[in-house]
């Protein structure tokens, strides 16, 4: 049979349930339950099959940036398909797309972060990260150099590498992760974790365990530090302000390589082009993918400094993906940044939207259910509580009210993700002010009916 979105949708759901295994899903509950299945997009709304008008507020999965259905980018994706839908970068040769967008990132990119290594996903580029910092430190003569740091409940992937990087404890219990010597740290979460402590020490205290991690392990062991600027799947964790300084001291001072994840964080999601610039801190690896080609296609990478691309570049890298650098992805993703760029997305959300986003999003906390709001940028959660002044949990399980709520904001057609009993919201960066405000309403009468 030709299947198509004018098939019906409980034959789809049928069908879905009968052959389609989705990722991080318990699979025999949502086949029982049919899967709410999308057909078409356009900035910030979706269409399912039943007819419904849907606010995305998570911008897919944290990455349409510019929004849904840009025709720029689709015509950039046919010219290259025209021109050269592939070829390698491997083999001594190289093509125009991917040196176009190599020098546009290096421009964008702070510092002196100027070489790029191409991959299809974040989850690879983490996996190349993995793999550099170590190669660099064996290559200036100190192999034992080669333990990586993280944080407990951070996301930098799902492939054996990444997961192991990543501190989800649901993943590690499945399948032999984490890979020898990581080595996992507790996170900036102040809400959930900080006792009596002020933000501001708690902050300080959470990013001396690295000193402390350095220490015990020895400096001479440590290659880096890998953390995104605003921990996003683990629930949008906005680390109080004394956080980060304190960490870039810990890693100038021992000299540790700091990797920042700007999967999320990257191409504007904080107000800047990347999460490093609003949090101040000097990466010396980012890791890129997601808003980079605003997920039309898939491609990710790493922003490598001067030093590493030179001790890297002075030996061969065994390592490489077939889809390192696809040419259609990377135009893609050059035409996205041109529209970023052009149409100031990045200095609206910094200026302008965010700013108004910031304002109505707080004002949940006026909600009987809701503690804290925090946003930066576009990129902003709530804890639910059932007593926001002791910061109290719910009794039921973790998780169960944040569910709920979930549920009901897909009810009213409104796309909202829950990480536990927070709410997280990412919405495209061009939403506008009355789609703020519509976001806002949903949220709250969501809110009202999980009482
Ligand atoms: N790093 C971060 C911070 C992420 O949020 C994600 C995905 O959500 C990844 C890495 C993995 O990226 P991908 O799913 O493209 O492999």
């Amino acid at each position: 049979t030709l299947i198509s979105t004018n098939t019906p949708t409980a034959e789809l759901q049928a069908l879905d349930a009968a052959h389609h295994m989705h990722p991080f899903t318990h699979n025999a509950e949502l086949g029982e339950k049919g899967v709410r299945i999308i057909t078409r997009a356009d900035g910030v709304w979706l269409n399912d099959s039943d007819g419904n008008r849907i606010l995305d507020a998570m911008a897919g999965l944290w990455c349409v940036n510019i929004g849904y259905g840009r025709k720029e980018l689709v015509d950039a994706a046919a010219r290259q398909m025209q021109e050269l839908p592939f070829y390698n970068t491997f083999f001594q040769t190289s093509h125009v797309p991917a040196i176009a967008l190599a020098a546009r990132l290096a421009e964008l990119a702070p510092g002196d972060l100027n070489h790029v290594f191409f991959a299809g996903s974040g989850s690879e580029a983490n996996d190349t990260n993995l793999r550099m910092v170590r190669a660099y430190w064996q290559e200036k003569g100190q192999p034992n150099k080669n333990v990586i740091i993280s944080r407990w409940n951070a996301y930098h992937g799902s492939s054996v590498g990444s997961g192991s990087l990543g501190g989800m404890k649901g993943m590690h219990a499945q399948g032999g992760m984490p890979i020898p010597d990581i080595h996992h740290i507790e996170q900036p979460h102040w809400w959930a974790e900080g006792g009596d402590m002020s933000p501001e020490d708690f902050g300080l205290a959470r990013a001396q365990e690295l000193e402390k991690a350095i220490l015990e392990l020895g400096a001479d062991r440590v290659a880096a530090f890998i953390a995104e600027p605003v921990q996003g799947a683990g629930g949008v964790i906005i680390p109080p302000a004394t956080y980060w300084p304190e960490i870039q001291r810990i890693c100038d001072e021992y000299n540790i390589l700091l990797i920042a994840d700007e999967v999320i964080c990257g191409f504007g999601r904080t107000g800047n082009w990347f999460g490093s610039q609003t949090m101040g801190i000097k990466p010396h690896i980012m890791t890129i993918a997601k808003g980079l080609s605003s997920g039309y296609l898939p491609i990710g990478g790493s922003i490598v400094c001067d030093e590493v691309a030179e001790v890297i570049g002075n030996t061969e890298f065994n390592h490489g993906y077939t889809y390192s650098g696809h040419p259609v992805a990377c135009a893609v993703a050059l035409e996205n940044l041109r529209l970023l760029d052009e149409e100031g997305i990045v200095t609206r959300v910094r200026e302008d939207t965010g700013p108004y986003l910031k304002e109505k999003f707080e004002g949940l906390t006026s909600h009987p259910l809701v503690g804290e709001a925090k946003i930066v940028g576009m990129m902003g959660s709530i804890a639910l509580t059932p007593d926001k002044a002791s910061r109290a949990k719910f009794e039921a399980d973790e998780g169960t009210v944040g569910f709920i709520c979930r549920e009901r904001c897909f009810a009213n057609n409104l796309i909202m993700r829950h990480v536990g009993d927070r709410m997280i919201i990412s919405p495209p960066l061009v939403i506008s002010k009355p789609e703020i405000d519509m976001l806002i309403e949903r949220a709250w009468k969501s809110l009202d009916e999980c009482h």
